[in-house]
C-alpha cells in the first residue's frame, strides 16, 4: 500500500488558497482534504461541513479538552483547527491530507510530522490581495485592515515553508502544485520500496 502524505498549505486569506486546493483535488483523486472546524459564523454561501464544521465555542473548547484537535488557533475571536480523526484515517490510508491552515498552525503540524510537506500560497502583489479581500464585501474596513495586517505578517514566515507557489493564475499555481504532489509521492514510494526490499 502506498504511504500517506500530509501537505500543509498556507498564504494569506484571499490569496485564492481554496480555488487553488479545489482544482488540485480535482486533478488528482488521491487528494483529500481536512475540513477545518471553526467557531466564526459561516459567511453567505458558506456550506457546514463543506468550507468548515461550524461549531459552537463551547463544542470546540471541549474537542480541545478531549484531545480531538491535531492543533488549532484563536483567531480574530474565533477558534480554528483540524480535527485529528478525519487526518489520522485517511493518512493510515495511504492517502494524501491537505490542511489549509495559518501559519501558526503549520508550524504546529511540522513539530508533530516532520515528514510533512509545507506549502505557501503568495500574492504576485500586495496590491492584488487588498483588492481581493475588498471586493469579496462580507468584512467591515477594520476587518479588511487586520487581515492585511496579519497577511503581511504571514507572509515574512513564507521562508520556513518547503516550497512557495506565487498565484499569478489558478491554472499554474494548481498546475505547480500537483507537480510539487506527483514528485514527494515518487519519492515516499521509491523510499517505502527500498525498506520492503532489504525487509524480504
Ligand atoms: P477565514 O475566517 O478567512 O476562513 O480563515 C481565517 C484564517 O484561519 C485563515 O488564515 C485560515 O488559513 C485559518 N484557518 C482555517 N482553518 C484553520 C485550522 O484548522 N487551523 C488553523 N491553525 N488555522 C486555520
Amino acid at each position: 500500500m502506498n504511504p500517506g502524505l500530509l501537505i500543509v498549505v498556507s498564504g494569506p486569506a484571499g490569496v485564492g488558497k481554496g480555488t487553488v486546493v479545489s482544482l488540485v483535488r480535482e486533478r488528482d483523486r488521491d487528494v483529500v482534504f481536512s475540513v477545518s472546524a471553526t467557531s466564526r459564523s459561516p459567511r453567505p454561501g458558506e456550506i457546514d461541513g463543506v468550507n468548515y464544521f461550524f461549531i459552537t465555542r463551547e463544542k470546540f473548547q471541549e474537542m480541545i479538552r478531549d484531545n480531538e484537535m491535531l492543533e488549532w488557533v484563536e483567531y480574530c475571536g474565533n477558534y480554528y483547527g483540524t480535527p485529528r480523526a478525519y487526518v489520522e484515517d485517511e493518512l493510515r490510508k495511504g492517502k494524501i491530507v491537505l490542511l489549509e491552515i495559518d501559519v501558526e498552525g503549520a508550524m504546529n503540524i511540522k513539530r508533530q510530522y516532520p515528514q510533512c510537506v509545507s506549502v505557501f500560497i503568495m500574492p504576485p502583489t500586495m496590491e492584488e490581495l487588498r483588492d481581493r479581500i475588498t471586493k469579496r464585501g462580507t468584512e467591515t474596513p477594520e476587518v479588511i485592515e487586520a487581515r492585511l495586517k496579519r497577511a503581511e505578517n504571514e507572509m515574512q514566515h513564507s521562508a520556513e515553508y518547503d516550497y512557495i507557489i506565487v498565484n499569478q493564475t489558478v491554472e499554474e499555481a494548481a498546475n505547480r502544485f500537483l507537480e510539487i504532489i506527483r514528485q514527494k509521492r515518487e519519492q515516499l514510494q521509491r523510499r517505502h520500496q527500498a525498506l520492503n526490499e532489504e525487509r524480504n
